[in-house]
């Protein structure tokens, strides 16, 4: 055999693992926790010691847990960020994140961030952390982050008209304002109370400079919305270490997700709740992704509907329920055991008062 061949094998193979390795570091994953409790209810909690599993589980695979300032900061500069890389964020600043999670967060030495609705800490209750107690965490390096000022459904309104728009983003601003008077200069980063949100408010907080957050899965890269990134919910039903060892290790589809429909779907106002989601992929050289593409709808399998290389659609064969319902996708990606992933949330409303949270 020619001997330049030879020399020159290894770099060939080099060159066809190359672009695949390399994309993990041009993404992130975000879990998002809420109660790290056993008596708080199971839908939004994990106890500790299934929080520390996972903890655990993150160190001993070579995970590299980083805060979310700095993973924000690499995707929207075009740096590259460290391969597996995993940002922690907890919603609602329970207490219990105080007593149970940072002990364990801090024994591994994991940075974190916390959205706190303001009115429940300006009202002493019980169940959430003191001002004292989110001083005492910024001052240990923790970011504390934007959830409303009362976590109230931000888009379950009779209207989307001025009033509600101004009421909505007063909302916003008074517990950015209570945040910054309390704790000095917090990020413009805002999490959706239940992960609700419409276009029109995604648009009116990307011109007033704000990324804001939901609560569908996937991982998060320069193609992302940034009105909208999505954060795998790790408690509850998904804190089984099985099922979230997939999302930890999986990548976002590269997609248009700016594009997506409005998630909102009024019942009053005759929108049909069988969204069709019209899905634009932004590489066209993902081996597999149109072959093995399957989406998963309230559940059930659901075949998507490919129109040409770049675009497919998605839809739920039977009504959506009442309230939220996700479509999700996922693909293996070529050569590799993790998948790609890719999820919308929609939330159908029939105008009536909103359920107790
Ligand atoms: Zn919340």
């Amino acid at each position: 055999m020619n001997f330049k061949l030879i020399l020159s094998l290894p770099i060939l193979c080099l060159g066809l693992i190359w672009p695949l390795t390399s994309h993990a570091a041009d993404s992130f994953n975000i879990l998002l926790y809420h109660h790290i409790s056993s008596t708080m209810p199971r839908s939004t909690s994990l106890t500790s010691e299934e929080f520390e599993g996972h903890l655990e589980y993150l160190k001993i695979n070579d995970y590299n847990v980083i805060d979310l300032a700095s993973a924000i900061a690499s995707i929207q500069q075009g740096e590259p960020l460290p391969d597996k890389a995993i940002v922690i964020t907890f919603d609602d600043a329970w207490r219990d994140i105080y007593l149970q999670g940072l002990p364990l967060l801090k024994k591994y030495d994991y940075p974190f961030t916390v959205f706190v609705n303001t009115d429940p800490v300006d009202q002493n209750n019980r169940h959430t952390m003191t001002w004292d107690m989110l001083r005492d965490l910024k001052q240990q390096g923790v970011t504390l982050a934007n959830h409303t000022r009362d976590h109230d459904y931000l888009v379950r309104k009779p209207l989307y008209d001025e009033q509600w728009l101004d009421a909505t983003l007063d909302n916003i601003n008074y517990a950015q304002q209570r945040l910054t008077d309390e704790l000095g200069p917090v990020p413009k980063w805002l999490a959706y109370p239940f992960g609700e949100y419409n276009d029109q408010l995604k648009l009116a907080l990307k011109n007033r400079g704000y990324i804001a957050f939901g609560q569908q899965s996937g991982g998060v890269a320069e193609f992302s919305d940034w009105q909208a990134l999505p954060r795998f919910p790790a408690a509850g039903r998904y804190s089984n270490l099985q099922s979230l060892k997939t999302k930890l290790a999986s990548q976002p589809l590269p997609a248009k997700y700016s594009g997506f429909t409005d998630p909102v779907i009024r019942l009053d106002e005759g929108e049909q709740n069988q969204p069709l989601l019209h899905v634009e992929l932004t590489e066209s050289q993902r081996l597999g992704v149109r072959q093995q593409l399957s989406c998963f709808i309230v559940g059930e399998q659901q075949k998507p509907k490919w129109q040409g290389k770049m675009n497919f659609t998605v839809q739920a064969n039977k009504s959506l329920v009442k309230g939220r319902n996700r479509y999700n996708c996922t693909a293996p990606i070529w050569g590799q055991k993790n998948y790609y992933w890719m999820s919308h949330q929609w939330l159908v409303y029939g105008g009536e008062a909103p359920p107790k949270q």
